[in-house]
């Protein structure tokens, strides 16, 4: 039955003719097909049914009395619910005003009298069928637009012919735009894409399209209101039955997406409390960084600072001022790792340092490229100080302290996981002496010491193959300006290791004890050279060689100076030996007993560095001396310097009482020179005058013009 093809339900048909005879027939014909024939005779009734009962199709005549069917078409088609029902028009004539009128009211089509009854039944249920399939169609739609608001999908489409487009209102709200101001074109939403994404965004999409591929990409919109939107951008480009290329496209806004997976990530990476990033971060870092260290052959160090006591402060303070304190921890450590002034080894980059909180109160740190293990000791050292800086938590003072660990890439481990065990080892070491302080893992403690080692050897070698060498520094009188002296400073350079300072090497010579042994080649070659430039009638003045104190314990100081005279010919009165006061602590009898010997066979004897020791009164006395050399370090803060110059008055009034010449090394300004000819100072030596010189460059200062000008 056509009333009921295909349908669960009857189909209902309202009838709207002022004709009886077209009514029976119809409600005749109709009701056999199948179809609940509903009927009335003028457009008001008609309006009032179609309120009650939802027609499923409207058969309705053009002339009514009262309202034409146009009308009352116009006004049905009004209702939403009925945007897609068929409603067929019927006239006696074919009027093309009256059509034309009729399809503007939304007709569906028209009929004219009389109807074929025997095609009528079947035409008025395809039609119905259509006008329900439209409907769901409609329906679709409504929720296709729903989903694609709740999902924040906007949909395009662009026709290559016509140039035209169009966009999906969910578009145009993605988009930020006004649908009324805003044309619906490819080059709008170009002009959108943030400029850092946008020649990316064109290669892809561009190379897609010429392929006629679908494409999906990611980047970021930049609205109009300056926000910046993150979407998902997929198009494909196909081509209709007509060889036209069209581009069908979605754009997917995934802000709030990208931005919970950006917190995500954060939260997964950083610390909370802090915002410093955390164990997982850190230990990836490292990793890179290690990988990177193979290559580069550069040292990591691995720092691990744990605050002391700091359960017993959580405990009674409470946890929210231990947050704070733990806050106040990672600022402070930050600051002083960053503050390029205390991280000098780091090559003057910190951007990789990476500074993590690993647990409840201990961070890590890793600097990368240092460039020798010790490097790492200020920067905890730097650490340990800023952390006693006071802290105020709730009106109470409390100072902190912490044990810090530190392991070295490679001589510590090889691994993430071995330097951080091994910096941990150390931090618990730390820990065990009592906290406040840092501790290298050992296995570093002895790489210090492979320079020592390498030092050590190479230091054997030089000294047998007499690769050491001396140079020779003036000492002016201050109130003649004449040259009076030099002292013999020794040299090692070591083809491979460059120079070596005579700080670092000397200790270590004297710990393997070959100091000895230099010692009496530097005392031989000075007095050699001493001669040498007498013999050739330079001005005579005596020459000055440091002795370290091992050489009182080790050898017989007077013998070894004897024989060296005797072998050189030089007179003792050219030959003054710079003692440390080091030299008394070791057998204070003994030592001056040698020094008084010493001095009666005519050689002198000078303290050096005085100021730095114990620089006692009763040594003065005790010990036979003719020379007094003051410290280089009090020299520095001169003339400013209010103590400095007290000091240095009271040494000199206090060493002229005792008769002793006094000297002040490290004289680098005039000013410093004024200022000790100011106080009565007897004599100076330093780069004001001259940096230590070779030999040869040193005869020019013994010659007799240059002694008239100095
Ligand atoms: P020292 O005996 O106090 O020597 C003075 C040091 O000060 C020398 O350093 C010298 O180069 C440096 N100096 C002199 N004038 C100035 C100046 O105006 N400014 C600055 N900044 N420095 C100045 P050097 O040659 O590096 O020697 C360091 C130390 O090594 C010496 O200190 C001495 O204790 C020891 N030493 C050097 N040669 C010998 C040696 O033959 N035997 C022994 N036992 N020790 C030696
Ligand atoms: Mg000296
Ligand atoms: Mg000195």
């Amino acid at each position: 039955m056509p009333g009921s093809l295909e349908n669960n339900r009857a189909s209902r048909l309202l009838v709207v003719d002022d004709d009886q005879t077209f009514l029976l027939m119809i409600r005749k014909v109709m009701s056999n097909s199948g179809f609940i024939v509903v009927a009335c005779n003028n457009g008001e009734d008609a309006l009032e049914i179609c309120r009650d009962i939802t027609p499923d199709m409207i058969l309705m005549d053009v002339c009514l009395p009262g309202a034409s069917g146009i009308e009352i078409c116009r006004q049905i088609r009004q209702t939403t619910d009925y945007a897609t029902l068929p409603i067929l028009l019927v006239t006696a004539n074919s009027d093309r005003e009256i059509v034309r009128e009729g399809y503007e009211a939304g007709a569906t089509d028209f009929l004219t009298k009389p109807l074929d009854w025997n095609l009528f039944p079947h035409r008025a249920a395809y039609l119905v069928q259509a006008g329900r399939a439209m409907g769901e169609l409609r329906v679709n739609r409504t929720s296709l637009a729903t989903a694609q608001r709740i999902a924040k999908i906007g949909s395009f489409t662009y026709d290559a012919e016509t140039q035209e487009s169009q966009w999906s209102s969910e578009l145009y709200s993605i988009l930020g735009l006004d649908p009324e101001r805003h044309r619906a074109h490819p080059d709008t939403l170009t002009h959108l894409i943030h400029p850092d994404d946008l020649e990316h965004v064109k290669a892809v999409s561009e190379q897609a399209l010429r392929d006629s591929k679908s494409f999906s990409i990611e980047h970021r919109l930049v609205l109009h209101d300056g926000g910046i939107r993150h979407v998902r951008h997929y198009a494909e480009a196909t081509e209709d039955l007509m060889g036209t290329r069209v581009v069908t496209g979605v754009l997917q806004d995934t802000t709030d997406h990208v931005h919970a997976i950006d917190q995500i990530r954060y939260l997964a990476n950083f610390d909370g409390l802090t915002g410093l990033t955390n164990r997982r971060q850190f230990n990836a870092r490292l990793t890179e960084t290690v990988q990177h260290a193979r290559s580069s052959r550069n040292l990591v160090a691995v720092i691990i600072v744990d605050v002391d006591r700091f359960k017993l402060i959580n405990d009674s303070l409470g946890h929210s001022a231990g947050d704070q304190i733990l806050q106040v921890v990672a600022e402070r450590v930050n600051r002083q790792v960053r503050n390029s002034d205390c991280v000098g080894p780091l090559d003057g980059d910190d951007t990789d340092v990476e500074i993590a909180r690993v647990g409840g109160d201990e961070f890590s740190l890793m600097l990368p490229r240092i460039v020798h293990p010790t490097d790492a000791g200020p920067v905890a050292q730097r650490i340990l100080e800023t952390l006693r800086e006071p802290i105020d938590v709730d009106g109470q003072n409390l100072t902190l302290s912490a044990s810090i660990g530190i392991s070295i890439y490679p001589i510590d481990g090889e691994t993430t996981e071995t330097l951080i065990a091994n910096a941990n080892r150390a931090m618990s070491h730390a820990k065990s002496q009592g906290g406040n302080s840092f501790q290298y893992y050992t296995e570093s403690l002895n790489a210090t010491s492979t320079r020592r080692l390498v030092l050590e050897s190479k230091l054997r070698n030089a000294v047998e193959q007499n690769r050491l060498h001396l140079v020779y520094q003036p000492k002016v009188d201050l109130r003649s300006g004449r040259v009076i002296g030099m002292e013999a400073l020794l040299r090692w350079v070591e083809p491979d290791l460059g120079f070596v300072p005579p700080d670092e090497f000397i200790p270590l010579a004297e710990e393997i004890g070959c100091i000895s042994k230099i010692g009496r080649w530097v005392l031989l070659d000075a007095c050699r050279q001493n001669k040498e430039w007498q013999d050739r009638g330079l001005g005579s003045v005596p020459v000055s060689v440091n002795v370290s104190s091992r050489q009182f314990s080790d050898t017989d100081l007077l013998e070894v100076v004897t024989e060296v005279l005797e072998e050189t010919g030089l007179e003792p009165q050219w030959l003054e030996l710079e003692i440390t006061e080091s030299a008394m602590l070791e057998d204070e009898v003994a030592t001056t007993q040698t020094l008084k010997l010493i001095r009666e066979q005519g050689v002198r004897v000078s303290l050096d560095d005085f100021g730095t020791g114990f620089s006692s009164l009763s040594y003065l006395r005790r010990l036979s001396l003719d020379t007094l050399k003051i410290d280089r370090s009090f020299v520095m803060d001169l003339p400013d310097d209010d103590d400095a110059k007290g000091i240095f008055e009271a040494i000199i009034v206090m060493a002229h009482v005792l008769g002793l010449v006094v000297i002040a090394e490290g004289v680098e300004t005039e000013e410093q020179r004024d200022f000790l000819h100011s106080i009565d100072c007897d004599e100076i030596q330093g780069y004001l005058v001259s940096k230590p010189v070779p030999p040869d460059e040193f005869a020019h200062f013994l010659e007799p013009d240059a002694q008239g000008s100095k």
